[in-house]
């Protein structure tokens, strides 16, 4: 048997930030069939596992968009980090540029104190030339990125640096477009870097052999199996890595059409149990 891989934010976790209970009924369906579950997404590995816990899970985690992969109970068994002058270079220059970002460690997401207020003042500048129902988005996707856990606030920069801290992958959130544009034109050529995105307002970079997809095809070889007649299922950009070395890729309903133009099918949105429909089409068609 072999991989089901499941994105988690907009995909998984439903608008409520839950996992349904049609959602797990499917993943244990799966297990018990034999399918290993592999959760694959951009968030911290803790963060991960509280969220897995919660829901009654247990399963191996892809975490910071593949530089990172947990076994089940809890053991590192990749570790792909940023270079560190690399990531003083990039850190430095966001900060100098007022930019909101969150720098993912083994034991914490570092993030600036001053961070939410940068991100109140963007909101404030388009608080007039945006609809009501963007502005509600915003405060949604805002309420979101705060409700991860692990934070820990620098007052400088250079207190993940002094910390001795791995680091994973630098995250970049802002609602100004000309600003998100500006930071990722920055930074898109460089050769040793990934960029990629997870929601509408964010771009996160990590080292240029992270990717959902890369972590996916090392496990499988740590584990002596093959992604033959294995499923990804996401909603993102940083999904599509995934939907390269799989059977049968999905992309959620809700998903961008970029990416559900990358994807073989595509299911029902995140509200919807579109994680249990794959799932249960996935068995079908392996079992046909
Ligand atoms: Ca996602």
């Amino acid at each position: 048997m072999s991989f089901i891989a499941i994105d988690l934010d907009g995909t998984l976790i439903n608008n409520n930030h839950e996992i349904s209970k049609e959602n797990v009924k499917a993943i244990k369906h799966a297990m018990k069939k034999g399918y290993e579950v592999v959760i694959a997404t951009g968030r911290a590995y803790f963060d991960v596992q509280r969220i897995l816990k919660e829901a009654g899970l247990s399963l191996y985690i892809i975490s910071a968009n593949g530089s990172n992969i947990h076994s089940l109970s809890g053991t590192k068994i990749l570790s792909v980090t940023i270079p560190r002058e690399k990531a003083r270079e990039m850190i430095l220059w966001f900060d100098k540029h007022h930019y909101y970002y969150e720098v993912f460690t083994d034991n914490g997401i570092y993030t600036p104190a001053k961070g939410r207020e940068i991100l109140r003042e963007e909101m404030e500048q388009l608080k007039n030339v945006t609809s009501a129902e963007e502005y509600a988005l915003m405060e949604l996707e805002l309420e979101k990125q705060f409700s991860q856990s692990g934070f820990v606030y620098m007052e400088h920069y250079e207190e993940v640096f002094q910390a001795d801290e791995n680091i994973y992958n630098i995250l970049i959130y802002t609602f100004l477009n000309e600003k998100r544009n500006r930071g990722w034109d920055k930074y898109k050529a460089e050769r040793d870097l990934t960029l990629v995105t997870s929601s509408k307002y964010n771009f996160e970079i990590e080292h240029k052999n992270a990717s959902k997809g890369n972590a996916l095809l090392y496990l499988a070889k740590v584990l002596n199996k093959d992604l033959q007649n294995s499923m990804a299922i996401g909603d993102s950009g940083n999904d599509v890595s995934m939907f390269e070395v799989v059977t049968n890729s999905f992309a959620m309903k809700n998903a961008d059409e970029k990416v559900k133009s990358k994807a073989r099918y595509v299911t029902a949105s995140n509200d919807e149990n579109g994680v249990a429909k794959a799932i249960e089409k996935h068995l079908e068609s392996v079992e046909e």
